[in-house]
């Protein structure tokens, strides 16, 4: 590092940049430290937002440090302020209300941003979308009045309001254009666990349509599908995926497909610009391609990847994807990234919701999933960083321990 103190600046407040902002001071950069966010809140954790926070067990906002952390670390906390632009001849950042600010490296942690839907009466009142603490404690809200929930889309986000929403009594109605929940990541065979699970705790389930219109006086009141169906509804919470928020990396001419490219150090196409989080998609050693994960796993542990690569450091990011969900009394990990597989195996009691799934591709596990079982997600991770065929016999038998089984096949 040269004499001068060096100036970093984290762009977007979330997981990724608190993560990031941490391990600079742990490595020892003294230089100035800038963390700037356009949310009011200092960084916060996101999965509780559909889950505990959202059902209103707990008020305390999942923040990742606690207040006196900035300023024991003299990180300078940059709140409510967006910036609009990069100028990354001179290295010097726009920020709303014409304030300049220079760096000599940059972190970008935008993340992602709901995807919004957009059909006839997508202004009214009480339509909804979950992405800040602020957005769930307005659905929080309307949940703790037990009021009738029309929820569109199943992926994680639209399937763990489900739950909730029916843990705290309301009447949920779910729309979705493919044929099974979670059906996209998890397939058929897993998808259909999913369905039960809602199923049996009273939520219905409508597949393969989508919203034609909302009706209503000013607010939600019906939601008519593309097949016809017309479904009463207080309120509707769209959860149809989001999209990395690139705008501002587009501002510096940064290479962007899906995401800011970086590569495995989360380096972008310009020197001296990082990217970590929702919004990076990274080149991946292990898969030799680029990845773009929109989890929780992966904002925490790229945050510090990017700080070390910021200071010079050789690091790679190299993690097997995992993440988690939790619905009503059934927990889940699923570690992996499958895009084909040849075969889904199970292990445990599909039926008790007590299980693993493995997803095999020319018998190599590819990825794998324990629902209500614990401490073996690791264990999954290695078999797939084995690349070792296995047997897939002794993987269904609980009593073949996971970590035995690398090149076991017959
Ligand atoms: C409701 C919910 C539940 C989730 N549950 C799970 C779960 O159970 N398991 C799991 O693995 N993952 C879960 N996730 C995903 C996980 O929370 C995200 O992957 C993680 O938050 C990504 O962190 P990040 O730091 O990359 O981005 P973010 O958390 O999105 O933070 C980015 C920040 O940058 C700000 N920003 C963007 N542009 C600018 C700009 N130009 N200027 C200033 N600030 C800007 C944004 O407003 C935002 O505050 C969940 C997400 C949500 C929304």
């Amino acid at each position: 590092m040269s004499a001068q103190p060096q100036t970093f600046v984290i762009v977007g407040a979330g997981l990724a940049a608190a993560k990031a902002a941490e391990t600079l001071r742990e490595e020892g950069f003294d230089g100035r430290l800038i963390l700037i966010g356009d949310e009011p809140e200092r960084p916060y954790e996101r999965p509780p937002l559909s889950k505990d926070y959202l059902r209103g067990e707990t008020t305390d906002k999942p923040y990742v440090h606690a207040e006196s952390f900035y300023s024991d670390h003299e990180i300078e906390l940059l709140l409510s302020t967006r910036v609009t632009a990069i100028d990354p001849g001179p290295r010097k950042l726009l920020l709303e209300g014409d304030r300049r600010l220079g760096y000599d490296r940059l972190l970008l942690t935008t993340g992602a941003a709901p995807r919004r839907l957009d059909v006839a009466g997508s202004e009214l009142d009480g339509i909804h979308y979950l992405r800040t603490v602020a957005d769930s404690g307005r659905i929080g809200e309307r949940i703790e009045r037990g009021q009738r929930l029309v929820v569109v889309g199943s992926g994680w986000i639209g399937a763990e309001i489900a739950a909730s929403a029916r843990q705290k009594g309301c009447e949920v109605t779910m729309i979705e254009m493919a044929s099974l929940p979670l059906e996209r990541v998890l397939g058929p065979e897993v998808g259909r666990v999913y369905l039960d699970i809602h199923r049996d705790h009273g939520v219905e389930f409508l597949s393969e349509t989508t919203v034609e219109r909302f009706e209503g006086e000013g607010s939600v009141e019906r939601v008519l599908t593309r097949d016809g169906a017309s479904l009463d509804a207080e309120f509707v919470v769209v959860g149809i995926g989001v999209a990395p928020r690139t705008a501002l990396a587009e501002t510096a001419g940064l290479r962007i497909d899906d995401g800011i490219l970086v590569d495995q150090r989360l380096e972008s196409s310009l020197p001296g610009i990082f990217a970590a989080g929702d919004v990076a998609n990274a080149q991946h050693p292990f898969y030799d391609r680029r990845l773009r994960v929109e989890h929780w796993a992966n904002a925490l542990n790229q945050g510090p990847v990017a700080a070390r690569a910021m200071l010079g450091q050789a690091v790679a990011y190299e993690e097997i994807p995992y993440f988690f969900s939790d619905q009503y009394e059934v927990g889940m990990e699923y570690g992996g990234f499958a895009t084909s597989w040849d075969e889904v195996v199970f292990r445990g009691e599909v039926a008790g919701r007590e299980f693993i799934a493995f997803w095999l591709e020319h018998g190599r596990v590819v990825a794998g999933m324990n629902v209500n079982v614990w401490d073996v997600n690791e264990a999954i991770r290695e078999l797939i960083r084995s690349r070792q065929p296995v047997d897939a016999r002794r993987l269904a038998n609980p009593d073949s321990a996971l970590e035995n089984l690398v090149g076991q096949r017959q």
